[in-house]
């Protein structure tokens, strides 16, 4: 099949796109490079069957495809911070014009949305039917709300217009290729403890995270893309849930490393606490995470470990 991969450059859209070319498809990467970089997919450029669109999805395109994956949008908080309005601009005309194309070609659509819907939960752990507690005004807003815009303009595409949608949401996934400069706690931590650097927790550290490794979370982006009748929402992340301060142990047990741990100020509208209920996608895909986090940090650690002695 033909298979549209917008954010295709980026941490999580590079695996998905090697995924599908590895499985014989035509994958087509559409990017503007915003966080994403050719280095991620530089595996691919020779290959015949994968092709990269420069091209920012917030103006409309013309293509033929079977499948869009709509992954395009910066998911770091700093990254989403820096040009807030773009943020949502991304989230809100890129979804509309992705669901345009796949309403002109007829192609399936998967809309890569978030456990950030969720805001700062109240119900834990979260499942789908719960409606969030997100604040429109904060400086997460721009994503959170833009994703939110974006799950509500695939079922109205859905129910007004046929168009074929799948809605998935994404909590913490981490895994290679993340990258350096993101800010997130997974590259952060390891950075830090690899450069013997202070390990910087904000707060005390008593927030959770439930960290997935990226090869999980692609075969559930598979498995949900072909999934029938069914448009979602379905979460996809791993359940173990952690503190950030365990995992900031955790991570300096397995790189031996004699960094120190310190505390910084908490960021505004911080969730205190995400872990995702996978009972549905277990239900309709027969999916669950099969990558323990010890493993899976390990492989994190050695690609940012060559990372560091590539300079
Ligand atoms: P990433 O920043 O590595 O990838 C995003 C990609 O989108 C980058 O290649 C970037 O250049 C591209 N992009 C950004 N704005 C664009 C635009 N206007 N036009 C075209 N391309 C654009 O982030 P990621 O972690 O790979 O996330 C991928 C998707 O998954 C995002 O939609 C994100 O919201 C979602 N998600 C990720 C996580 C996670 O933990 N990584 C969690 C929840 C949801
Ligand atoms: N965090 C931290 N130190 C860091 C980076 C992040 O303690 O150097 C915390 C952050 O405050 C949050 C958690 O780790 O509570 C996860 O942060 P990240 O930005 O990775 O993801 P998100 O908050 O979007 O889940």
């Amino acid at each position: 099949m033909r298979m549209l991969v917008t954010g295709g450059a980026g941490f999580i859209g590079s695996h998905l796109c090697e995924r599908l070319v590895n499985e014989g498809h035509d994958v087509l990467c559409l990017d503007n490079f915003f966080t994403g970089s050719k280095r991620n997919i530089a595996g691919l450029l020779d290959n015949p069957r994968f092709e990269l669109i420069r091209h920012d999805v917030t103006t409309p395109v013309l293509l033929e495809v079977d499948r869009i994956f709509n992954l395009a949008c910066p998911a770091s908080p700093i990254h989403y911070q820096y040009n807030p309005v773009k943020t949502t601009k991304t989230s809100v005309m890129g979804a509309i014009n992705m669901l345009g194309l796949a309403k002109r070609v007829k192609a399936r659509i998967l809309q890569a949305s978030t456990s950030e819907v969720y805001g700062d939960p109240q119900v834990h752990p979260q499942n789908e039917s719960y409606w969030g507690n997100v604040n429109t005004l904060g400086p997460r807003s721009c994503y959170d709300e833009g994703k939110r815009v974006a799950e509500t303009l695939m079922m109205d595409y859905h129910r007004q217009n046929n168009v074929d949608v799948r809605i998935i949401r994404i909590f913490n996934t981490y895994g290679p290729r993340m990258a350096e400069n993101d800010g997130r706690v997974v590259s952060n931590f390891i950075l830090q403890a690899l450069r013997g650097e202070d390990i910087t927790v904000y707060g005390k550290g008593e927030q959770t995270r439930s960290f997935c490794f990226v090869s999980d979370l692609v075969e559930g982006m598979l498995r949900m893309m072909e999934c029938p009748d069914f448009t979602g929402p379905v979460n996809l992340g791993n359940p173990c849930e952690t503190t950030i301060l365990e995992f900031a142990e955790k991570i300096i047990a397995l790189t031996g490393s004699r960094s120190r741990i310190v505390f910084r100020p908490l960021p505004a509208d911080d969730p205190k606490q995400r872990r995702p209920d996978i009972t549905l996608a277990k239900k309709m895909l027969d999916w669950e995470p099969t990558v323990n986090v010890d493993e899976g940090l390990k492989q994190t650690i050695e690609y940012f470990s060559s990372v560091l002695s590539a300079g």
